[in-house]
């Protein structure tokens, strides 16, 4: 392999490493931040369920004091019916004793009402607390976490950093230049790729013969003449099965795709899986040998 160009796949692995570390440095605050949201919507619910027993349990005190209220008015009732001269009179007490019951009944049907809502709404509350608490702990573990996380990527990105530096200033400018270039315009790691089979694995252009051949001697740098990514060729290593010795897979055996037309190759449509896309997204560079 050219060397360059392994100083570039160097240099790629490293800036395909940082690219990972800065989207998790990113991600995380995120993560952190749904967690933290779907802890408050529970407490939030807590809170609504809390709320409602609460209700209840003052209903219940009320209505427990209205029957108080009432016993205490029917035995002061039932103290004047004593003193009643009349039979009107004694009946117009009775009556009013009865109301008072019915008073009373009426209470004491809605409290135990109220008994039988309390109890799935304790039992709420007691669970959505345990929850609850389970549930704070695993979001502060999670935090502690995400915080040591963070703090160990950000070292090893200064690291990478440092080690991208080292690389770069190998790299002979121009193949820097033309390397930054093309990671900028796909907005992609993926700056340096394989030709496999005749073609480039990043946008599945099928090279010219000739180009191929040139490609696999080494001796220079070459760009894809559709993406224009940096190519480079690494030989399959197979067992020939009658010589016992190694043959090189991508040779005479797999022959190259035919030639392109010119204008096919302006397009960058020639093969079959980059149809798909349209051509518009192809802005054929001219090869550039450094
Ligand atoms: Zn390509």
């Amino acid at each position: 392999m050219h060397p360059d160009i392994k100083l570039i796949l160097d240099l790629q692995s490293v800036d395909q490493r940082i690219a990972e570390l800065q989207k998790e440095i990113a991600a995380l605050p995120r993560h952190l931040a749904e967690i933290e949201k779907a802890l408050d919507s529970h407490n939030r619910r807590l809170e609504a369920d809390r709320a409602a027993l609460a209700a209840n349990q003052k209903e219940r005190k009320r209505l427990e004091g209205d029957v108080q209220m009432q016993e205490q008015k029917i035995s002061k009732l039932k103290s004047q019916m004593l003193e009643a001269k009349t039979n009107e009179q004694y009946r117009a007490f009775q009556h009013e004793i009865e109301f008072c019951e019915n008073e009373i009944r009426k209470y004491e049907d809605r409290i135990l009402e109220l008994m039988a809502e309390s109890e799935p709404l304790e039992k709420n509350v007691k669970a959505a607390e345990e929850a609850l608490r389970q549930e704070r702990a695993q979001v502060e573990a999670e935090k502690a976490r995400v915080t040591a996380r963070t703090a160990a990527d950000r070292q090893q990105l200064e690291q990478l950093k440092l080690q991208r530096e080292q690389i770069s200033q190998q790299v002979k400018p121009a193949l820097l230049n033309a390397y930054q270039r093309i990671r900028k315009r796909w907005n992609t790691t993926n700056v340096a790729v394989e030709a496999n089979e005749g073609r480039c694995t990043a946008c599945h252009l099928a090279l010219r013969p000739q180009f191929f051949q040139d490609l696999r001697k080494g001796d220079q740098v070459m760009f894809c003449e559709s993406c224009g990514r940096i190519l480079y060729y690494h030989p399959t290593i197979v067992v020939d099965e009658q010589s016992g010795g190694p043959v090189d897979s991508s040779g005479s055996s797999t022959p190259p795709a035919p030639p392109l037309q010119a204008s096919s190759q302006a397009q960058g449509s020639a093969s079959a899986s980059s149809a798909a896309r349209s051509a518009s997204e192809f802005h054929p560079m001219p090869i550039r040998r450094l």
